[in-house]
């Protein structure tokens, strides 16, 4: 049901024109390489469920950090806020990926993109020159590593502090997921199938995952 909702919302985001003409409008000056669709014709296509299926083990990561951060400062005035300043983080990290990577990869603004981020780049963002997409990545990508590290940290000094089984089998979830799931997920998934991985860093780094 929550995925049905969520596909929705995503499928409704990718065909709302009036958030298209916002970003048009911000990006007002900037060269339009608007047509990427050529050079994917013979490309793999995604469809929503595919793209919501190759984020699921991000959202949990997000959403399991914000647990871990609510549980694990419990007693603290500062609980609520550090797990919803941690969840807006995860949101608006993978926008800034979309802006400031997305938009330099060959897949912006076609369906080629396994998770769906070079659709939404395309509103968001003019298409910019795919041969620095390697420099970006390596730029960029270093803004979201904290979601991984930010629960491992406080899930340890709050199990240092007052041990719970609980709390450890929590802990171990979102690391599992977040340190496993995910990378074994897009390296064997949505990345495996990305024309884009020979310039890819993180493709590139992990040599059997190509
Ligand atoms: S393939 Fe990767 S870099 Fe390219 S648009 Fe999709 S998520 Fe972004």
């Amino acid at each position: 049901m929550r995925s049905t909702r969520y596909l929705r919302f995503w499928n409704g985001l990718m065909r709302s024109n009036e958030f298209s003409m916002r970003i048009e409008k911000m990006n007002e000056g900037e060269p339009n390489r608007s047509v990427n669709s050529e050079d994917c014709q013979n490309m793999r296509q995604y469809s929503g469920a595919e793209e919501l299926a190759s984020n699921l083990p991000y959202i949990a990561m997000t959403v399991l950090g914000s647990i871990v951060l609510i549980v694990g400062l419990s007693g603290s005035v500062w609980r609520w806020a550090a797990g919803i300043v941690y969840f807006l983080y995860g949101v608006l990290g993978a926008f800034w990926i979309m802006f400031f990577v997305c938009s330099y990869c060959r897949y912006w603004g076609t369906r080629s993109c396994p998770c769906g981020y070079g659709r939404v780049a395309a509103k968001i963002r003019a298409r910019k020159p795919g041969d620095r997409f390697a420099e970006k990545f390596r730029k960029h990508i270093p803004v979201i590593v904290p979601l991984w590290f930010v629960p491992v940290l406080v899930g340890a000094a709050v199990l240092l502090r007052s041990f719970s089984w609980a709390f450890l089998i929590l802990s171990i979830t979102f690391a599992v997921d977040a340190f496993l799931i995910l990378p074994l997920f897009s390296k064997g998934h949505a990345c495996k199938d990305c024309p884009q991985k020979d310039t890819c860093p993180w493709m590139r780094r992990t040599p059997a995952a190509v």
